[in-house]
């Protein structure tokens, strides 16, 4: 594991124990309340284990945080460049092109779908809305109840409180940029 790993899975790990301590949640409150083990949560805390995306996203929203509070600093210019993928088993990779900002209320990123892959994601708080556009490939979206299929260049703005997934049907990778808006006042 090279260094840049090293040191964003100590980070995460001292961000999500400070977030957690700030809430005055035990570890025992955010394992029932995300869905994770609390062995799991004592590995990510101490730096010892790399969550995967679905673990981070649990998580993230069971503390109603933005994903990229825990991977990615919210200083000013922000300026994208090159990071480590997070992965996850379902063949989605995620990487955080502009952290959570609380003023303009958004975080983006950009993720990636292996050709098989789906991900399905956990409806979020009350009010947030994804704005998914597709850069490479094409992939399927689920939202209101049906899949839909988006072309490089297409893209959905929908209400992300409730069931959402996407999934990889075709033959290559399909890259999409996810800019996920939190209504306002914000943390
Ligand atoms: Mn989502």
């Amino acid at each position: 594991m090279d260094k840049t790993m090293q040191t964003d899975r100590a980070a995460i790990g001292q961000r999500l124990r400070s977030l957690r301590r700030d809430r005055e949640w035990s570890l025992d409150r955010l394992a029932a309340e995300a869905g994770v083990s609390k062995a799991m949560l004592g590995q990510i805390e101490r730096g010892e284990s790399m969550p995967t995306v679905s673990t981070l996203w649990k998580v993230a929203g069971a503390l109603r945080a933005p994903l990229s509070h825990f991977l990615a600093s919210t200083t000013l210019p922000a300026t994208v460049s090159p990071r480590e993928w997070l992965h996850d088993s379902a063949g989605m990779a995620v990487q955080p092109l502009f952290a959570f900002d609380p003023t303009l209320g958004f975080e983006m990123f950009v993720i990636d779908l292996q050709p098989g892959g789906m991900s399905e994601s956990a409806p979020h708080t009350a009010g947030v809305i994804e704005h998914v556009v597709v850069v490479e490939g094409e992939m399927a979206l689920f939202i209101e109840g049906e899949w839909q299929t988006l072309a490089a260049g297409e893209g959905r703005r929908f209400a992300a409180d409730q069931p959402h997934a996407y999934r990889n049907d075709g033959l290559r990778s399909a890259r999409f940029h996810d800019l996920i808006h939190y209504p306002g006042p914000n943390r």
